[in-house]
């Protein structure tokens, strides 16, 4: 399948959760989607079947963000599949949380690994092999405002992802690439939900004056806005999209 006629967009962790609603978003605003994940095979493999039935294009690709050679075959894969790449959305990542004093190597790795050393990763790629006027997501959290106990190593390794945002951004002079990142809020995902008693789920529900969690669409609507030409001004940028949370 070449797509040459087609903007092309990366999105990493588009398996489940906010990822695989920005995949259906990009698609059905007219991108060709590499969706990749590291081991929902099935998710992603039936959310690429949904897509194509609605006649997009889509491929899924599995790739592991923390690794350097598995993010030179996912741009690789995708260029020989759907051609250059226009969009890297870096939304891959995990929320495992624990008290500093409790926290595991093992755990302060994975955190480390995935979102800084993951963002890194693509970001390294797309240096040299995004288009021209492309477009760069990255994916930090509105915990990184908050300082919430117990999110220490989560918040740390989101705050480098913030700092390769707006680095990244400068070092991009010249090539009309814009270089921003979202930072959620609480939103209804595994990712948030899992390991949660429904009091507790209620108490962060209630924290943004708008009341309620997030749904993947409040985030995908704001990633759309970044990939579109109304935000060709927006660069370097910290977006906290959470209903007002912090
Ligand atoms: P999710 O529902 O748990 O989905 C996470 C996705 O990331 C899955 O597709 C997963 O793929 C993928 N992934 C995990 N590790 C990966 C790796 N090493 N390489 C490639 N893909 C990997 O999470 P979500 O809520 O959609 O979160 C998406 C992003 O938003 C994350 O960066 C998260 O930190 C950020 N965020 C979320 C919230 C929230 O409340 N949900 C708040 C703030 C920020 P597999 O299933 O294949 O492993």
């Amino acid at each position: 399948m070449t797509t040459h006629n087609l903007k092309v967009a990366i999105i990493t962790g588009a398996s489940r959760g906010i990822g695989a609603v920005i995949a259906k978003q990009l698609a059905t605003e007219g991108f060709a989607v590499a969706i990749n994940y590291a081991n929902s095979a099935n998710e992603a493999t039936a959310l690429v079947a949904q897509l194509r039935q609605a006649g997009h294009q889509a491929i899924a690709i599995k790739a592991d963000v923390a690794s350097a050679e598995d993010v030179r075959r996912l741009f690789d894969e995708t260029e020989a599949q759907l051609g250059k790449v226009d969009v890297l959305v870096n939304n891959a990542g995990i929320l495992k949380v624990m008290p500093l004093a409790q926290h595991s190597d093992e755990l302060f790795d994975q955190n480390f690994n995935i979102h800084a050393r993951g963002t890194f990763n693509t970001l390294r790629e797309a240096a040299t092999r995004l288009n021209n006027g492309g477009r760069i997501i990255n994916f930090s959290s509105s915990t990184v405002g908050m300082n919430l106990p117990g999110y220490a190593v989560y918040i740390a390794s989101k705050a480098a992802v913030e700092s390769l945002t707006q680095v990244f951004a400068k070092e991009m002079r010249g090539r009309n690439i814009t270089v921003n990142a979202v930072a959620p809020g609480p939103v209804a995902t595994d990712l948030f939900l899992h390991g949660k008693s429904e009091e507790q789920i209620q108490t962060f529900a209630k924290m943004p004056p708008l009341e309620r969690l997030a749904q993947p669409e409040d985030i995908s609507r704001v990633v759309s806005f970044l990939v579109g030409p109304d935000s060709a001004w927006v660069n370097g940028q910290i977006l906290r999209v959470n209903g007002g949370l912090v």
